[in-house]
């Protein structure tokens, strides 16, 4: 079948089992994803005006390498299937543009040759991909999770196996996993030297997307290793408190109601976002973008987000509490009044960041 997307129209496999089978993968559900990812190209080129070169290193279909090329980047398609590295050349042809496709193992090109933006989108998990994507990336590495069970520590232990971390299953289970993933992958980085700053990150349905900067040294990484630490979370009364370094000390009880306390992490504890490029990227989501909307929606959420570890979702503190919910604007602007910092959150429609603790937001939101 055809699909459209941006400037390109590329040629897919019907996929008859949402995206599952032999034929060569494609989820029309990524279309904001890949929508969010030529933006960001666009921003990061001016940001950087130096880089070229693009790695779509595990292409599939090729659309998003296609999409690229459309956008003038020096692309190269990879896949390590046959099938795809294929339909990647015909797609590229069908669209009159220019690229290199490598049939190969990602890891294998990642480690010999290096790529101003590197971008792993992966099924599942992209921890196989990511000391490879490190080494070959110069400057901007974009990075799909889609194995959000492990993240958010809904399968705690393979959580534990592929990201080297603790991941709790909480309310927050989304940003969990965002920050489980960011974790995972400055330390990766750390080890080469490299500072990995997340400058866009957001978690939609069943995946989660980041776009890591690199800065080169041994100093900017360990400041990098610094944001990482610990969020100590009660699943009773929803209270949480997060502690900064590698070495865990939690606390036993949870200093509002005295229940156990559940410790995650390490986890990054940092901004997963930088407003600026967050409002830069918004500029360049562009009207033929099928998800133009739903990413402009998106993205000036991200860039009001408050700079808080975890967030809250109003509807469940109002259940602990035994009381009705509220309009969102009314219950941040409650917040606000009683002197806290708050925002609403990508994260869901009900959820809210603020620096006030949970009885602090109870009082000041009570009628
Ligand atoms: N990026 C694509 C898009 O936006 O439509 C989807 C990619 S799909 C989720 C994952 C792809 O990774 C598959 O086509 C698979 O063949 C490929 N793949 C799996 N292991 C690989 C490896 N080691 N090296 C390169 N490609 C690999």
């Amino acid at each position: 079948m055809r699909v459209s997307e941006g400037r390109v129209t590329v040629t897919v496999p019907e996929q008859p089992e949402a995206g599952k089978g032999a034929d060569v993968f494609f989820n029309p559900v990524q279309e904001l994803n890949r929508d969010i990812t030529v933006a960001a190209l666009r921003a990061y080129r001016e940001r950087t005006p130096r880089v070229s070169t693009y790695l779509d290193a595990t292409a599939a279909s090729g659309i998003r390498g296609v999409r690229a090329a459309a956008n003038d980047w020096e692309t190269t398609l990879c896949d390590i299937d046959d099938d795809a590295t294929a339909l990647c050349e015909q797609n590229l042809e069908r669209n009159d543009l220019a690229a290199s496709v490598r049939r190969s193992d990602a890891n294998v090109l990642m480690h010999s040759e290096a790529f101003d933006v590197v971008d792993v989108d992966p099924f599942g998990t992209p921890i196989p991909f990511a000391d490879a994507a490190v080494q070959g990336t110069k400057h901007l590495l974009c990075v799909t999770a889609t194995d959000t069970a492990p993240l958010c520590g809904a399968h705690f232990e393979s959580g534990v196996r592929s990201y080297g971390a603790v991941p709790r299953n909480t309310e927050f289970h989304a940003e969990m996993g965002m920050r489980v993933l960011l974790s995972a992958m400055v330390r990766t980085a750390a080890r080469y030297d490299i500072a990995a700053r997340p400058i866009l990150s957001h978690a939609t349905k069943h995946y989660a997307r980041t776009y890591l900067e690199f800065d080169h040294g041994a100093k900017v990484a360990n400041d990098c290793i610094d944001e990482l630490g610990y969020v100590h979370h009660c699943q009773h009364c929803l209270w949480r408190d997060h502690d900064y370094g590698l070495i865990a000390d939690p606390p036993e009880d949870c200093p509002v109601c005295d229940k156990h306390l559940q410790t995650a992490g390490p986890i990054w504890l940092g901004r997963t976002c930088d407003p600026g490029f967050v409002d830069a990227v918004t500029e360049h989501v562009t009207e033929e973008m099928g998800t133009a909307d739903e990413a402009k929606e998106l993205l000036a959420t991200l860039g009001a987000e408050i700079d808080t570890p975890t967030h809250y979702d109003q509807h469940r503190l109002c259940k602990r509490w035994g009381r009705g919910a509220e309009a969102m604007d009314e219950f941040i602007e409650k917040l606000s009044d009683a002197g806290y910092a708050a925002s609403r959150t990508h994260y869901g429609g009900t959820t809210f960041k603020t620096d006030a603790d949970v009885v602090e937001i109870r009082e000041s939101t009570a009628e």
